[in-house]
């Protein structure tokens, strides 16, 4: 048949390959369908029937990256995701989209359609608030992170986990984007030129500075801790006024638990950064970035608490449960999201995948002003990790440079 071969599908196929291949919609049902991905890499298809309302999501893995042609990512990317969006709603359940369907052959999944939720990104840069955010994702991360490590799981299941998710090219990506190019005059980088001089003598003449990324790379390729996510920003979280949903998990891999909660608190920077370079009215400005920095704290805090209490309860390791060991593990791992804080606020600002929050700054000198920043905050974030412990650490390293 049609799908018993890959290939990219367009929107009327997707239409069609959801009336034929899926038992979801009805006989009668009148099927239309819209690509709405944004991403980098993926085609995403909303399929709506017109009689019943109902609407469902397919996400289809493409051959190359929508963001540049020469980045091949095996299209095994979407088997990953699709595994992984079963178990984390399985750990943390409300807190991911439903799961429905995964095709191997086309290589594409079908989840719940979450758009009564907006992208938090879109959101922040609307300087919206979400007051239960804090909660939602540190609940998120404690789940996710602590629950897959040799803290909890049975250490034989657990490397069984670890070789199905080894994901090489999505690593590759992030060892090459987050780790590697932003930290020198690569060809790839993709810099605003009011920011190159200052990238040049603040980052790359800076031998001390580059010796910790050398550091963080390898510690991101060989420290198998926990199941990342891996690429936990604003743009891969769904929010409401009450519920957050976190979608797009196809970097996820068995790496330093600290990178996605230095991810989630990165992109609560830029989103700081953005309200403090672009927003006009004062005292909405204020509000706007003191709601981000208490989410920087309460990120921080409740992961602290959370973790803390999920290791007195769900730890199984008899090593682990000896008296001090908990606190070792979780200042590591915070320190670990330090240093992905500050790795993030550079490469997002130097690299080849921008943020909207700062690259789309309008006046040249608000996100020059901007990147430098975003530049000087992340640098600090990288050096001085090995101080960093509660969430009013982080605020105080963002509030220095200001
Ligand atoms: P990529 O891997 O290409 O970044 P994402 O999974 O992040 O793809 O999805 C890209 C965009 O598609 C999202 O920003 C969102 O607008 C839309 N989208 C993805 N999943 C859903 C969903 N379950 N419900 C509604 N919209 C979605
Ligand atoms: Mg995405
Ligand atoms: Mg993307
Ligand atoms: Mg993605």
């Amino acid at each position: 048949g049609k799908y018993s071969e890959y290939f990219t599908m367009n929107e009327s196929d997707a239409a069609d390959y959801a009336a034929t291949q899926l038992d979801m919609f009805s006989e009668g049902a009148s099927l239309s369908c819209k690509e709405i991905g944004d991403g980098n890499l993926n085609y995403v298809f909303r399929v709506v029937d017109a009689h019943s309302g109902q609407s469902i999501i397919i996400k289809q893995a493409g051959p190359v990256a929508r963001i540049s042609a020469d980045i091949f990512v095996s299209t095994d990317r979407n088997r990953i995701e699709s595994q992984i969006l079963k178990l984390q709603y399985e750990l943390a359940p409300g807190l991911v989209p439903q799961f429905y369907h995964y095709d191997p052959v086309m290589n594409c999944c079908v989840m719940e359609d979450l758009s009564d939720h907006v992208i938090m990104r879109k959101a922040l840069l609307e300087h919206r608030q979400f007051p239960l955010f804090s909660d939602h994702i540190s609940t998120f991360m404690v789940n996710t992170l602590l629950l897959t490590s040799d803290v909890v799981m049975d250490h034989k299941a657990k490397k069984d986990l670890v070789k199905s998710f080894i994901n090489p090219d999505l690593c590759e990506i992030s060892e090459d984007l987050v780790y590697t190019e932003p930290f020198y005059d690569c060809p790839r980088n993709d810099i605003f030129e009011p920011t190159r001089e200052f990238a040049k003598a603040f980052l790359w003449e800076d031998e001390a500075l580059l010796l910790e990324t050398a550091k963080l790379k390898f510690e991101f390729m060989n420290h198998a801790q926990s199941l990342l996510h891996g690429d936990l920003h604003s743009g891969s979280i769904f929010v409401t006024e009450d519920s957050t949903k976190i979608i797009d998990p196809e970097f996820a891999f068995f790496g330093p638990a600290g990178y996605d909660v230095g991810n989630v608190i990165a992109h609560l920077i830029f989103a700081y950064v953005n309200a403090e370079c672009v927003m006009e009215d004062a005292p909405a400005r204020e509000a706007q970035k003191a709601w981000l920095l208490s989410s920087v704290r309460e990120v921080i805090d409740l992961f602290r608490e959370k973790f803390l209490s999920a290791f007195r309860e769900h730890a199984t390791d008899r090593s682990a449960k000896i008296p001090g060991f908990d606190l070792y593990f979780l200042d590591q791992i915070i320190q670990d999201a330090s240093a992905v804080v500050g790795l993030e606020l550079v490469r997002r600002i130097l690299g080849l995948a921008h943020v909207k929050d700062i690259a789309g700054i309008e006046d040249d000198m608000a996100r020059a002003r901007a990147e430098k920043l975003c530049l000087q905050m992340g640098k600090a974030f990288i050096m001085d990790r090995s101080g960093m412990k509660d969430g009013e650490d982080f605020v105080r390293a963002v509030e220095e440079h200001m």
